[in-house]
């Protein structure tokens, strides 16, 4: 088993760890985490490994990305499995910063991302959100400086402001998109899985079974706004809450007019008893 895994807590020993790096020309991939780690976080720490001879891994239960109703105080922590887990994937450093490390008395600036942080989808639902994860990001960012960062398209529209934001910053890092990884039976891997009761783990799966009904019905030519009329629907009869299910430009994540507009992301958010889930597929 791998036993080099150092944890730093504070700016000033992450700076010391990663000048070791530097001096000795190695490159660096950082993977963004809150921690409760699973198959999707060791997905982007693998390839992190293949772009970059250290993995840094940040663990970070960011406050600024909660609003006051949400669960940020039972959000899944269990810092001593995840350390398991980072030491069978080789990983390097983990940067596990306490709060007022991150966010000392009297920090006063925030980053404000417009663009696809207001595309009307998450945003809409929970509108404090992108506002925090690129303040934090940012702040990741600066202080690892990594060559490359990696995240997950499960966050498909957080993926978009990150790399928004990393460009028009000129942050010199490259930002990588990582395939979501799935259950077998399709849900999407996520720490929040953990709230679903029995009954509604069994239901969670049709989300992902529903967007990729919808994308082979638009490949084929089907109207957009039907298919996702009668989609949303059977999200409802299923017992789930919809938030929202649209077709977006997958870039932009503009709202999408006609099939021409490619390429086309589907995204769904949808509440089922305590658990919000969200997922997207390419079409
Ligand atoms: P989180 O700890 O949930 O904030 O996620 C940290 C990173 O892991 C984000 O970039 C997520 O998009 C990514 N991630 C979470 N779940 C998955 C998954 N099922 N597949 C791939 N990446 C994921």
């Amino acid at each position: 088993m791998e036993t080099r895994l150092k944890t730093v807590r504070t700016v000033y020993s992450l700076r010391r760890a990663l000048e070791l790096y530097r001096k000795a020309g190695e490159r660096i991939a950082l993977v963004p985490t809150m921690g409760a780690l699973h198959r999707g976080h060791t997905a982007l720490m693998r390839e992190a490994r293949r772009r970059a001879r250290r993995v840094v891994v940040s663990i970070f239960v960011n406050p600024t990305q909660f609003a006051p109703h949400e669960d940020f105080a039972s959000y899944p922590r269990d810092f001593q499995t995840d350390i398991k887990a980072l030491r069978e994937a080789k990983v390097d450093l983990v940067w596990a910063p306490p709060v007022e490390v991150m966010y000392p008395d009297g920090f006063a600036t925030r980053i404000a991302p417009e663009g696809a942080a207001k595309a009307g989808l998450e945003d809409s639902f929970r509108p404090h959100f992108f506002g925090g994860v690129a303040t934090v990001v940012a702040k990741l960012f600066t202080q690892v400086s990594p060559d490359f960062a990696l995240f997950g398209q499960k966050d498909y529209q957080q993926l978009r402001v990150v790399t928004q934001m990393a460009k028009d910053l000129d942050l010199p890092l490259k930002v990588i998109g990582v395939p979501t990884v799935r259950e077998a039976d399709g849900l999407a891997l996520s720490s929040r899985n953990a709230y679903l009761s029995t009954a509604e783990r069994a239901v969670a799966p049709l989300l992902h079974r529903v967007l990729e009904e919808c994308a082979t019905r638009i490949n084929s030519g089907e109207n957009i706004e039907r298919v996702l009329n009668v989609a949303r629907i059977e999200i409802d009869l299923a017992g789930f809450t919809l938030d929202y299910l649209e077709a977006r430009h997958a870039v932009t994540l503009a709202p999408i007019g006609s099939p021409s507009e490619s390429p086309i992301r589907l995204l769904v958010a949808a509440r089922l008893g305590k658990t919000r889930l969200i997922d997207n597929i390419a079409v």
